[in-house]
């Protein structure tokens, strides 16, 4: 199933992923799941190009994601690297429980070509 789930707090409205029991703005404890926007845009990026220890092969590309419903993810994003511009939009390509112990996000989002 290639969506992610977040929490609303149900008193201030704000949306946090992952999902936690307290709302980070106003400690209400009313959460409600909400499943967030698979489509987005590149908000900030970076090329990583140099082998961090059991992460995968440079270069790949790290993205601060500005989802369609304004919440702001870190992600892996898959494409080319030399196509990769702020502004372009990506889309949720993946969901995986594999890389959870890893310090990269469970998710990857893939440019659109
Ligand atoms: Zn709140």
């Amino acid at each position: 199933m290639n969506e992610l789930q977040a929490g609303k707090c149900s008193a201030c409205g704000y949306i946090e992923y992952p999902l936690r029991d307290i709302c980070r703005k106003c400690k209400s404890t009313s959460i409600e799941m909400i499943t967030l926007p698979t489509n987005g845009t590149i908000y900030s990026y970076t090329v990583v190009r140099y082998p961090l220890k059991d992460l995968e092969n440079p270069p790949y590309i790290i993205g601060l994601i500005e989802l369609d419903n304004g919440v702001r993810l870190l992600s892996r994003i898959s494409g080319d690297i030399d196509s990769v511009q702020i502004g372009k939009r990506v889309k949720l390509s993946e969901v995986t429980t594999e890389l959870t112990d890893k310090m990269l996000p469970p998710f990857l989002f893939a440019l659109n070509e």
